[in-house]
């Protein structure tokens, strides 16, 4: 996600940390730096001009601070104009005071709005909604299927004109799935409406009569972030042609530029509300500019991070293990289940990507793949109950059978021994160093 971009002015900025001072030419040449940067991740002219001389102006001026360095300054300077050029402030959907909150979605054929649908739907079911899904796109065959599909997936319901009624008429469909939402008592009613290859006065013509059947609370703009220079000149004709309240940016993991979608929201005045970065249902999550704009620079996401461990971890036990860590008391069977915790956060290389530098670790994330940890796993599961509460006691005959009844070589069981060691050593040390639990002796 915005690999290239983040790459670029990680190291552009790391030039600026050697210096003591910065003079205005070392400004300028820095502020050089970035404007190529966003020009090659695609990021439309007008952004990146109003960017650097913001930028520029504040490098220059009188912007002191006695805590930050000059280099420091610099990188504070460009991620709150990044975070400003990504929307500032995260915005959040606007229920309707009287249910249901009706949101719309438009966009063109194939930039994943009927996913999305169902990822809209199933993470507000999450969050205790009652959404329902309405097929309002008539035009593509199997349109209505594949919302079926999805909405099943989501465990969902799916409001769709009976088949065999023709075409039918999507702006009918709409208003009466409305009514059916507030008989069904659902809270919330997603609209998926008709898309097209390219942008076009009938589908704009239709989106404008459902919208004005209906009356959404929010319509959304659905945009894939592989499209280029095209999702600004898209957004412009679906702002002027239908309106839109908030944009989604879809397929975020295909894209290494990305820099296009990230212009949408200063080029139409209209706030990014979500992203899509694969094409599970689970992968999606409201967008929060400060978070993107400090993973982009390399500061990593750590609080999308801790959002994703408060998901899976029980704090209780997580305490347990905080202080069994700083007095040195780890065993392999705490780290068996942290490392059972850590995996139900997704794939390993997904969450490196969130930690800080973890863009810069994108070739350790490579190697430390899921097979890797299964055969950890299968290694300490290989272990008695006293082994795994004690390491020290596993001896070289204890290993030999370890490594036999696991499948996998010697060498493998004394690297994992050999590295829960150094690694407990370490993290009581850096406990220590951070204050933070009580340290006691190291048992090793
Ligand atoms: P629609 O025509 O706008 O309804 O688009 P679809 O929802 O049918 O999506 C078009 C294609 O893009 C499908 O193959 C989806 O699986 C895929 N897709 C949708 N969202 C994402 C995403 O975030 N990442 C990736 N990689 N693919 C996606």
């Amino acid at each position: 996600m915005f690999d290239t971009l983040s790459d670029r002015l990680t190291s552009v900025l790391q030039n600026l940390r050697s210096k003591g001072r910065l003079t205005d030419a070392d400004i300028d040449s820095t502020a050089r730096e970035i404007r190529i940067a966003l020009l090659e991740a695609d990021v439309a002219l007008p952004v990146v001009r109003d960017f650097i001389a913001q930028i520029k102006q504040r490098a220059k001026g009188a912007e002191v601070s006695a805590a930050l360095n000059p280099a420091q300054q610099v990188v504070k300077i460009v991620n709150e104009e990044l975070i400003g050029i990504l929307g500032g402030e995260t915005r959040r959907l606007q229920f309707a005071k009287q249910p249901p909150t009706v949101i719309m979605l438009a966009g063109l054929q194939g930039s994943g709005k009927t996913t999305l649908a169902g990822k809209l739907a199933r993470w507000l079911r999450n969050q205790n909604h009652a959404p329902m899904l309405v097929a309002c796109d008539l035009q593509r065959p199997n349109a209505v299927t594949q919302l079926q599909v999805v909405g099943e997936r989501a465990g969902v319901p799916v409001f769709a004109p009976e088949p065999g009624n023709g075409v039918g008429d999507p702006v009918d469909v709409a208003r009466r799935a409305i009514e059916e939402g507030k008989r069904a008592q659902h809270d919330v009613v997603i609209i998926d409406t008709a898309g097209r290859l390219g942008v076009d006065e009938e589908l704009m013509k239709q989106a404008a009569d459902i919208r004005d059947a209906v009356q959404p609370d929010e319509v959304l703009f659905v945009v894939d972030a592989m499209i280029g220079q095209d999702a600004v000149t898209t957004a412009e004709a679906f702002r002027d042609g239908v309106g839109f309240s908030g944009v989604v940016l879809t397929k975020l993991d295909g894209d290494a530029r990305g820099g296009a979608a990230l212009s949408v929201r200063h080029v139409t005045g209209q706030p990014i509300m979500f992203a899509s970065n694969g094409e599970k249902l689970e992968d999606f999550d409201a967008f929060h500019p400060d978070r993107m704009a400090s993973r982009i620079l390399g500061m990593g996401d750590v609080l999308s991070l801790i959002e994703s461990a408060e998901k899976v971890f029980d704090q209780e036990q997580a305490q347990q293990a905080a202080e069994k860590l700083t007095a040195g008391q780890l065993t392999l069977e705490d780290f068996l289940e942290q490392m059972l915790a850590v995996r139900k956060m997704g794939p390993i290389g997904n969450l490196l990507g969130m930690l800080p530098g973890g863009a810069q670790m994108k070739d350790a994330a490579a190697n430390i793949d899921d097979k890797h940890l299964d055969r950890l796993q299968a290694i300490i599961r290989g272990m008695t109950p006293a082994e795994r509460a004690d390491p020290k006691i596993i001896n070289a005959s204890r290993r030999a059978r370890i490594a036999n009844g696991s499948g996998v070589r010697v060498a493998e069981v004394n690297d994992l021994v050999n590295r829960f060691f150094e690694a407990r050593k370490m993290m009581q040390q850096m406990a220590g160093r951070f204050g933070f639990g009580g340290g006691g002796g190291m048992s090793r």
